[in-house]
């Protein structure tokens, strides 16, 4: 994949959305959003390659419930290769942020009335990566010798001759050069 630059991402800042207006709301009531972004780096060590879904914000006595279902594409090494490549996921949220905030809540709807999806999306994009994703079904690997990457071309390594028999003749034509020579 190429090389991205900090320009090329959408910053995280969009992924606060404003749920002031559901606060003042009473427990019951929703309101859907939509969410529909390019690239987005949700955090230092995870970029998202765009962002779709539908979520339902409701109000409850306890904050505000996030419920829905995202498509993403995360920045994820091939589990052969390791390049990193884009590996498409869909992942559930529910998820409530607590409101007041709550020492003992593991999200919490800020003081100033914003919620932040980022740590959310984040957890549940790593878990939603599978562990044997791959750069592309017939990915051909990593060279256990030298590491090069087989995708490339074949490495100069030659497989070790392993044979006994051819081992035994070889050391018997040294034993015989060495005889010669002396
Ligand atoms: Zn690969
Ligand atoms: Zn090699």
């Amino acid at each position: 994949m190429s090389n991205t630059s900090h320009q090329s991402f959408v910053n995280r800042r969009v992924l606060r959305i404003n749920v002031g207006f559901l606060l003042a709301q009473s427990a019951g009531y929703q309101r859907i959003i939509e969410l529909d972004m390019p690239r987005v780096r949700v955090d230092e060590d995870l970029d998202l390659d765009y962002l779709r879904g539908e979520l339902k914000l409701s109000r409850n006595a306890r904050g505000i419930l996030v419920q829905g279902q995202v498509e993403t594409s995360v920045l994820s090494e091939c589990a052969r290769c390791l390049t990193m490549t884009p590996i498409p996921v869909t992942f559930v949220l529910e998820e409530l942020f607590a409101y007041p905030p709550l020492p003992e809540a593991e999200y919490a709807v800020e003081d100033t009335g914003f919620l932040d999806l980022a740590p959310l999306l984040r957890e549940e994009a790593i878990l939603a990566i599978p562990m044997d994703a791959l750069c592309r079904p017939d990915c051909a690997g990593l060279c256990p010798e030298c590491g090069k990457n087989l995708n490339e071309g074949p490495c100069d390594c030659q497989p070790e001759e392993i044979d006994p028999r051819l081992e035994a003749l070889r050391k018997l034509r040294d034993q015989d050069d060495r005889d010669e020579n002396t």
